[in-house]
């Protein structure tokens, strides 16, 4: 990378050094020692503590995000989980004894938690800190060498990361490749030892088929539609507050926002009215006038999702408005929206809550279980027999009551999908264990050989009948 031009793109050369330089940074062995392991977890906190202002503007520029949002979202939970990991990787680290076996006690069996190696991140715009460093606050504490891959689209952000990264952490265990598709691509010819990707389900696929070529194992962090099931004996004003909020931070640009609601049909009216009231509370000057709005990444991004709400058949609520020049729009609600709705056709990935009328719960969990399996599940309930059927009669990565997004900062909670929405965990011990080979280890001792003697040749009917 020039030093001119933070923005740049590694060069595909580089990328080979790169490689080949944290291969060697591994095999120095200096990512054995715990105390080393916790300088660089230290020095990753810090490295985000002593620039959270940079940070913020970084964020503001890419997403037009404000700075109570950047800090709530992502910066402190990342700074929360350095502290975590640097406090507990004594304990994660620590070899283990197998449950005890009259068998096997002799034997001494142990599982050693060691590194897989060398891991790249590959990681999207949305959350371009928490996705970039969170999962590999876990990967350093379990000692392996870390290659970061940070999105070409929160360039701001990215740039920033790469400038710091060198300035903070020992080249020997973390580099940044910066890049799009080209980088990548050249990223995942070469062999790494665990792969995670964060990101859509589309480009899944292609990172999958390149890692298949080089055997790498690989963690797939997606997004996809995650539902909100109203029952209408829920706190209603609280859940309006919490799902606009959800959807409408970060400009709905979160994987796990809550993309649309289904709701009792002789409830819609109700719930509408509560978020038009949440609306009218959350931005007194109307949305356009507000300072606390995030923005759409890019022009693409920004004419797919406008080009979705152009289509509906769904009545308009609030929202709608969209200004071009800064990428904005305003948080909107639709209702009425039925199933082959333009808006329930992909994640929307953007400040649209369709609201889609329902039967019954039955007819909700019946809708949601054609569906591919959610990142998330949300349901807001008072009542512990409806959030439990909901939560007993579907599949999705995490299940959640009364409150959406927040359980991705949860600590001891494990983050990730099942089936189309991602496979694989982080966050906490949970990354620490994703980037960890448990090996199996025992020590035989040689005086065992008076028992299990029996097992070498000649094989006589003595031994078969012992
Ligand atoms: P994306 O898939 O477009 O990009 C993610 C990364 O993949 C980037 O680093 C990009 O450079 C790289 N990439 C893009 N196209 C590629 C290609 N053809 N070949 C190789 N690499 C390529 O994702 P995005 O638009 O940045 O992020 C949005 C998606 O990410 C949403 O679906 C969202 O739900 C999901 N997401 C999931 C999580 C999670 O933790 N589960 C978190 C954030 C976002």
């Amino acid at each position: 990378m020039s030093a001119d031009n933070k923005f740049a793109s590694t060069s595909l050369e580089e990328i080979d050094q790169i490689h080949a330089s944290l291969r060697q940074g591994f095999k120095s062995g200096k990512l054995k020692s715990i105390a080393y392991r916790k300088v660089q977890i230290l020095q990753l906190g810090y490295l985000l503590q002593d620039n959270v202002r940079r940070f913020k503007d970084a964020f503001a520029v890419d997403l037009g995000r404000p700075a109570l949002e950047s800090a709530f979202l992502e910066l402190d939970s990342t700074i929360g989980d350095c502290k975590v990991a640097y406090d507990r990787v004594e304990k994660w680290a620590k070899t283990e004894k197998a449950p005890f076996n009259l068998n096997f006690f002799a034997f001494g069996p142990v599982v050693r938690n060691e590194p897989k190696g060398v891991v790249p991140n590959i990681s999207p715009f949305n959350y371009p800190v928490w996705t970039a460093i969170g999962p590999i606050i876990g990967a350093i504490a379990a000692g392996n060498c870390v290659v970061l891959k940070p999105s070409e689209l929160s360039a701001n952000v990215s740039g920033l990361i790469a400038e710091l990264v060198p300035k903070y952490m020992d080249p020997d265990a973390m580099r940044v490749v910066m890049g799009g598709i080209a980088e990548t691509t050249k990223l995942l010819e070469l062999p790494w030892d665990h792969i995670l990707y964060t990101g859509g389900g589309r480009v899944a696929r292609i990172i999958s088929a390149a890692a298949a070529k080089t055997l790498s194992p690989i963690t797939l962090e997606l997004g996809g539609k995650s539902p909100v099931v109203i029952d209408p004996k829920c706190d209603l004003t609280t859940a309006a507050r919490r799902i606009l909020w959800g959807k409408a931070v970060n400009a709905g640009q979160t994987c796990i926002a809550p993309d649309y609601v289904l709701v009792p049909r002789d409830f819609e009216e109700k719930f509408v009215d509560a978020l038009k009231a949440a609306h009218a509370e959350f931005y007194p000057k109307g949305a356009l006038n507000s300072s606390d709005i995030s923005t759409i990444i890019s022009a693409g991004h920004f004419s797919r999702i406008k080009g979705l709400l152009d289509k509906t058949e769904g009545e308009i609520v609030f929202g709608g408005e969209t200004d071009e020049s800064r990428k904005f729009i305003a948080p909107t609600v639709v209702k009425g929206v039925k199933e082959t709705d333009s808006l329930m056709s992909e994640e929307l990935f953007g400040p649209i809550l369709p609201v889609m009328p329902v039967e019954n719960v039955d007819a909700a969990i019946e809708y949601i279980n054609k569906k591919d399996h959610p990142l998330s599940l949300y349901v807001f309930s008072q009542d512990a027999a409806f959030k439990s059927k909901v939560f007993d009669n579907t599949q999705s990565g995490s299940a959640i009551a009364n409150d959406v997004i927040i359980h991705g900062g949860a600590d001891g909670l494990p983050f990730g999908g099942t089936g189309p929405s991602g496979s694989g965990y982080h966050h906490g011990k949970y990354s620490f264990d994703e980037f960890t080979h448990l090996r199996a280890s025992l020590d035989s001792p040689s005086w065992i050989d008076k028992i299990l003697g029996s097992r070498y040749p000649p094989y006589t009917s003595k031994k078969e009948n012992f």
